[in-house]
């Protein structure tokens, strides 16, 4: 199958197309019919597997089809890795597929000085990626606030657990609003990160690759 027949929109098929994508991996495949619906998402799978486009791509495809003018100290989409590495990586490609979108992408991450992220994030962004401690330090600051959030995507949730980040990803959990689309991915699922997941998502669609 190709990335036409899952139902994105034109600028960003014409993304994917610069990039020399043609055929979704079996995670995009997936998981990017029920992610157009609005559905929660709980996906099992290890970097390389596509999973950035797997999440990346049908968020963009909702938040452009819904545009909103942006608001200060907001976001509309939130993603939180562990790592500065992964965040910066998962920004830059999110950034890609938006090209030929009107939405702006954002990365804060800690090991660097918070006043320069706090001052880009004052006439807010559409999507934010985002390291747990930052992103509670900005919160703690009234650089940013959560209650503009329509979807949230929890990455490597094990890796999460593994760097102690358990306390600030339930601090997360309790800001978000009820009402959102949330997609939690981990690369394995022992019964700890399991729980930790209901925190977060709703009767989700489970996609294990
Ligand atoms: P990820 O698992 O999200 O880190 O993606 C792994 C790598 O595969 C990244 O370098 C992506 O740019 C690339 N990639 C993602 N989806 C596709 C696709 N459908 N076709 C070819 N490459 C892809």
């Amino acid at each position: 199958s190709y990335f036409r027949d899952l139902g994105l929109a034109e600028p960003i098929l014409h993304a994917l197309e610069t990039k020399g994508y043609t055929d979704p991996t079996p995670i995009q495949r997936q998981s990017i019919p029920a992610l157009l619906e609005g559905r929660d998402l709980l996906g099992i799978a290890q970097t390389g597997t596509g999973k950035t486009a797997a999440f990346a791509l049908p968020s963009l495809h909702r938040l452009a089809a819904d545009p909103k003018p942006r608001k200060p100290a907001s976001c509309r989409m939130l993603v939180l890795s562990p790592t500065r590495e992964l965040a910066a990586q998962i920004a830059e490609n999110i950034a890609a597929y938006a090209k030929n979108l009107r939405l702006t992408v954002d990365c804060v991450f800690g090991g660097v000085p918070v006043g320069k992220q706090a001052r880009r994030l004052v006439p807010g962004c559409d999507i934010l990626v985002a390291t747990p401690g930052r992103l509670l330090d900005l919160i703690d600051q009234r650089a940013l606030t959560l209650s503009k959030v329509e979807i949230f995507v929890l990455d490597e949730a094990d890796q999460m657990m593994d760097l102690g980040f358990i306390h600030a990803l339930k601090r997360v959990a309790n800001l978000l609003p009820k009402d959102r689309q949330s997609l939690f991915f981990s690369a394995t699922m022992p019964k700890a990160i399991a729980d930790l997941g209901k925190q977060f998502i709703n009767n989700p669609v489970r996609v294990e690759v």
